[in-house]
Formats: C-alpha cells, sequence, structure tokens
C-alpha cells in the first residue's frame, strides 16, 4: 500500500515535470515564433573606412545609424535585432551574410553612404538585381570592392568577380523569391526619407550587392545620401541627422512587419477554419464566418524579376500555368488562378512544394487591379 502511493506520488511528479517542460518548451517556442528578427548590417568598418567624402567617414555614420535604428526597435517587444558589428571593426562580407543566415533573420538591412564627384545627393534603397543600370552598377562595384581587402577572397567567392557583377547571375537566383518583400521594404524606407525626414529621394533600385546576394530573406541596402554633397554631408554627419534617418528607417520597419503580419494573421485564421475539429464556442463566430469575395480573382505569385522570363516550366520548377505581369518595373510571375481562396491555399501549397517556398497569394479585382488580401479577406 505504501509503495502503491510512493509510485502514485512518483507518477504525479513525472507527469507535473513532464507537463512543465512541455509547457516550457512550448512557450520558448510561441515566443521564438513571435519575434520579428531584424539584422541591422553597417557598412565597411575596421581598416574598410568606406569612402571620404568630405572628409567624413562612412563607416562612422553607418554604425551610428544603425545603432540609434537598433536602439529604437529594441523598444518594441516583438522584434529582435542582431547586429553585423557594434564596434569599429572590420568585417568580411561573408560574414556578414552568415551572421543574417544563422539567425534565420526576417530581415537585413545594411547602411551605407553614397559618394560622387559631383554635388549629386538623395537617398536610394537597394535590391538585389541584374536590371541596374551602369550607374547602379558603379555604386555596387565601390560597395563589393570591400571583397578586395579580405583575405583569400579569390577562394570565397569563386565566381564573383566585384569588378564584373554581371559574372555572378547564378547567385542571384537565391535572393528571387524574396525580391518581391523586398522591393516592398525598400518603398517603405525611401517613402519615409521624403515624407518625415524631407530628404530628396533617388528611389528604389536594383544592383547586385554581394552582400545582399548571400542573405536567404528579404534585404535592402540603403544609401542615406551622399557625403561628398556639402549640406547632405552635413546632415548625415551630425547625431541629429543620424537619429532622423534612423527613425525612419524604423518607421519603415515597423510599417513592413505590420503589412507582413497582417496578411499572416489573415492566411492563419483560414487555416484554423480549415483544420479546426472542435472550434472553440466563441472562436467559432469568426471561423465559420464565410468569406465573400464578389469579383476578386486569387493567383499564387512565385517570382519577380527585372528581366523577363518565357513562362515555360524549366523556368518554374516545372509548375505549369505560370503567367506573366508586368508591375512597374517587374515582371511577377504568378501561378494558376482562382475565384475561391481556399482553392488558391492548395494552389499555393503545390507551389510551395515545388520549391518556392516564400510564395504567396495575390489578389486581384474586376479591373486586374492588385488589392491588398488583408482587405479582401476581413
Ligand atoms: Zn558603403
Amino acid at each position: 500500500m505504501r509503495k502503491k502511493n510512493n509510485f502514485n506520488i512518483y507518477l504525479t511528479i513525472l507527469l507535473l515535470a513532464g507537463s512543465l517542460i512541455h509547457s516550457a518548451f512550448a512557450k520558448a517556442q510561441t515566443k521564438q515564433r513571435e519575434k520579428f528578427k531584424i539584422v541591422l548590417d553597417a557598412g565597411h568598418g575596421g581598416k574598410d573606412s568606406g569612402n571620404r567624402g568630405n572628409g567624413y567617414y562612412e563607416k562612422n555614420i553607418a554604425l551610428n545609424v544603425v545603432l540609434a535604428i537598433g536602439g529604437q526597435l529594441e523598444q518594441l517587444d516583438d522584434v529582435e535585432v542582431i547586429y553585423t558589428r557594434k564596434k569599429d571593426v572590420f568585417l568580411e562580407l561573408w560574414e556578414r551574410a552568415d551572421i543574417a543566415n544563422n539567425s534565420n533573420a526576417d530581415l537585413f538591412i545594411s547602411v551605407h553612404c553614397n559618394s560622387h564627384s559631383s554635388q549629386a545627393k538623395g537617398t536610394e534603397t537597394f535590391v538585389l538585381g541584374i536590371g541596374g543600370n551602369a550607374k547602379n552598377m558603379a555604386i555596387a562595384k565601390k560597395e563589393n570592392s570591400v571583397i578586395l581587402l579580405e583575405d583569400n577572397y579569390e577562394k570565397r567567392y569563386a565566381g564573383f568577380d566585384p569588378n564584373k557583377p554581371e559574372t555572378s547571375i547564378g547567385l542571384e537566383l537565391m535572393q528571387e523569391e524574396y525580391l518581391d518583400q523586398s522591393i516592398n521594404l525598400a518603398s517603405f524606407i525611401e517613402n519615409e526619407f521624403t515624407s518625415t525626414v524631407k530628404r530628396s529621394s533617388r528611389g528604389v533600385k536594383q544592383a547586385i550587392f554581394w552582400v545582399l546576394h548571400r542573405s536567404v530573406m528579404p534585404s535592402v541596402l540603403i544609401e542615406t545620401g551622399f557625403l561628398t554633397n556639402n549640406e547632405e554631408g552635413r546632415f548625415l554627419n551630425s547625431k541629429n541627422g543620424q537619429e532622423k534617418m534612423a527613425s525612419a528607417i524604423s518607421k519603415a520597419v515597423v510599417n513592413y512587419k505590420e503589412s507582413i503580419q497582417a496578411v499572416e494573421r489573415v492566411a492563419l485564421i483560414q487555416k484554423e477554419a480549415q483544420t479546426s475539429i472542435e472550434p472553440i464556442e466563441n472562436e467559432t463566430a469568426i471561423v465559420d464566418k464565410p468569406i465573400s469575395t464578389p469579383g476578386i480573382t486569387f493567383k499564387v505569385q512565385v517570382a519577380a524579376s527585372k528581366t523577363m522570363l518565357e513562362t515555360q516550366p524549366y523556368n518554374f520548377k516545372q509548375l505549369i500555368n505560370v503567367t506573366r505581369v508586368r508591375d512597374n518595373n517587374f515582371y511577377k510571375y504568378y501561378y494558376k488562378s482562382t475565384n475561391d481562396y481556399a482553392q488558391a491555399r492548395k494552389y499555393l501549397e503545390e507551389a510551395k512544394l515545388a520549391g518556392y517556398e516564400e510564395a504567396f497569394i495575390v489578389s486581384f479585382n474586376e479591373q486586374n487591379i492588385k488589392v491588398p488580401l488583408n482587405q479582401v479577406l476581413n
């Protein structure tokens, strides 16, 4: 009898411990999922000072801006900030990309300052691409040239010659799937620069940056302005200027994060509606609500590119029924089309199975104009 009692106590303790461990684990998992991870990369550093326009140090300005962005974003509970450097140290480009990839981040932001022999001015935010013009190539060449300062660069950057960025087209494919999200973020950033800081913007651009190549997440490289321009250089070298630029970037990141999460929330509700066997009573109202989408067509976006690709299966991991639409300066590629959102989710799964893990659903109205998915489904 006593023995049995002991056994029961042990069993209870064991079960309790087990459930505690389980709930702690579940909590850690939830927490991990909730955090939005951002890698902030201050360009250059250490022996690589970046450009020295007007005698300023690009590496220092980039670091100050990055630390200010980080300080602001760290105030948010659901954001985790990872820095490639927090001090004046030299980091090789591959190390920066590796930090981003190893942290499994949601976003990669590299901060720089521009230079030119004229009084050129304005901000530019770059996404990776091969469609850049000669001017963008020149900027990319400057930012990539740090590779030449690194040891063993021939081995590490096999196939990537910083003086000939166009030779590395193959590497671009890795980032292609994130291009649309990168452009989205870049637009938010440039909008903030003009609307809240009243800077002049040269817009969202494409060029080949090695540091963007290697990162497998939405990534942008920001040229916060020209140090060689007298006014802009002075502004960027000032604490006030650096803080203003940092606030604009933080705000853009928050806008981007919210736009992504709004779509994810809708997708989650949809998923729950499909998979829940016994929905909790007060949730039924939400999950069972029919989602009426009159006149809306859903398509699964699998890729975006600046160059035009034939919509043949060999270009799209063997997917058939891919269509191409020109959208601003880009070609967007969509897999299938339907008026039924549940069907669209099935197509999305097919695209993911084919290897387009970052594919997402896009909705169009009767005029074939893109409408935000969260508005359609709300
Ligand atoms: Zn730079």
